[in-house]
């Protein structure tokens, strides 16, 4: 690391820094009056739908008795990136969505907004007095590779850490995180936080290596003869787009690209030019993408997915909010060309059931999904038809016995928890094929 912090290299003149939180934190008052009323329910439906199986009424009782420490521990031993997943998660799917109280026709439990509580709240209070939540063990002789810095990495890489396990994460952007400091909406969580979150989880004992490309910078066969286990996390690469007749231009964006800007060039802007801008695509990314250029005020968002809006991958709750910004979608319209006049764009031709129509825009961006990377990094694993990591569904181990893999490089592209989930997998796997049973395994 250089001798700034990743937080000190961001600079302050990022649009993300225009955005308001969505869900602002809770009050000491608040965060104890929603724990109170949670019912402790005996088979808790909420901790069945966690990824990560959070003791959720065990955390939030504690949060009731102001056992806050006790609180963070709890949810932390299960999940790493707790910090940042009670503001990322889709909660609406997850745990809050299965709570109880839904079927009493009464407001479920805000599980994410009290789990924020907790573990900011704590982890304030451990910067402030030293007094660590986690004190890892001595060395145990053993020593992993985590490729990519993304939250599958960080969590194996802290979950081994506290077992006595030397880490080393080789990460090729310079600022780690992965999407939770290059994708997540500004309004959920913004790169502040997300770096603050890797700075905790590295002060374990990891080592980061940033701007280094596993592939290039360093060979697969390099890590796989150093270390005991290498852990491959590195998420998924470029946008994938289609040929719609025209060069890539600063008007025809993939979405990922888009969205990094937003939250981390500085200076970025996006042009006065641009008052249409249309999304390609159904998915999370697609209305994560919409939703962020209604935020910026751009005049009109418009939503082009091929099928009906039935069919959209993305989350239903996160349409409903795209529409109250002004989204709008349309269905049914699979994208054929863009139209260009004078050198800029003005449209983009669809057809719907073989008619053809051309939708105003000033401004392009490609949703439709990202490109595996993993063939490029050289580990000599399976993969799959679409180029995602072969691993087995429990351990997390790949068609090589000392290679492990999580994260979006397994799924393809699901949720921060989700990687989080398969990174302390993998580490409690590793530690078992070395003889060691992981203290925090439940
Ligand atoms: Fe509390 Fe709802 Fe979970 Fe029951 S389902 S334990 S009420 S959060």
């Amino acid at each position: 690391m250089s001798a700034k912090t990743f937080r000190e290299q961001l600079k302050g003149d990022r649009l993300e820094s225009g955005f308001a939180e969505a869900k602002p934190p809770y009050s000491q008052s608040e965060a104890q009056i929603e724990a109170n009323r949670c019912l402790f329910c005996f088979d808790a439906p909420c901790i069945t739908a966690c990824p990560t199986a959070i003791d959720i009424p065990g955390f939030i009782r504690k949060i009731g008795t102001n056992n806050i420490r006790g609180s963070a521990k709890t949810i932390f031993e299960a999940n790493m990136l707790g910090t940042s997943c009670a503001r990322v998660c889709p909660v609406d799917v997850l745990c809050v969505g299965a709570c109880v109280y839904n079927d009493l026709n009464s407001e479920p439990i805000h599980i994410g907004r009290l789990q924020r509580y907790a573990t900011e709240t704590a982890l304030a209070k451990e910067a402030a007095s030293g007094r660590k939540l986690f004190e890892a063990k001595p060395r145990v002789g053993k020593k992993v590779a985590l490729v990519g810095g993304g939250p599958a990495s960080l969590a194996c890489a802290a979950y081994l850490e506290l077992e006595g396990v030397q880490t080393v994460i080789y990460e090729r952007s310079d600022l780690p995180g992965g999407l939770n400091t290059t994708g997540i909406a500004p309004y959920k969580l913004d790169t502040e936080g997300s770096l603050d979150e890797v700075d905790w989880l590295l002060s374990h004992g990891s080592e980061i290596r940033t701007g280094v490309s596993a592939g290039s910078d360093v060979k697969a066969e390099e890590l796989v003869s150093e270390y005991d286990a290498v852990f491959i996390g590195t998420g998924l690469g470029k946008d994938r787009m289609l040929d719609l007749g025209t060069e890539l231009s600063p008007y025809l964006l993939g979405a990922t690209d888009l969205i990094r800007d937003i939250k981390n060039t500085s200076g970025f802007e996006i042009s006065d030019i641009v008052s249409t801008v249309l999304i390609i695509g159904g998915g999370n990314t697609a209305i994560d993408i919409a939703r962020e250029m209604a935020g910026l005020n751009v005049e009109n968002v418009v939503m082009v997915y091929r099928r009906g809006e039935k069919d959209m991958s993305g989350y239903r709750h996160e349409m409903e909010g795209a529409r109250k910004q002004g989204v709008r979608l349309v269905e049914n319209a699979t994208p054929v060309q863009v139209v260009e006049e004078g050198g800029r764009i003005t449209g983009l031709e669809v057809t719907t059931d073989g008619e053809s129509q051309v939708i105003a825009c000033d401004l392009i961006v490609q949703a439709i999904g990202q490109e595996s990377l993993v063939a490029r990094l050289g580990f000599d694993i399976e993969t799959n038809d679409r180029g995602h990591v072969v691993v087995d569904a429990e351990t997390k181990r790949t068609s090589a016995s000392n290679i492990y893999a999580g994260g979006d490089c397994i799924n393809g592209g699901k949720e921060v928890v989700n990687a989080a989930a398969d990174g302390r997998e993998a580490a409690f796997s590793m530690l078992r094929s070395w003889g060691i049973e992981p203290s925090l395994a439940r």
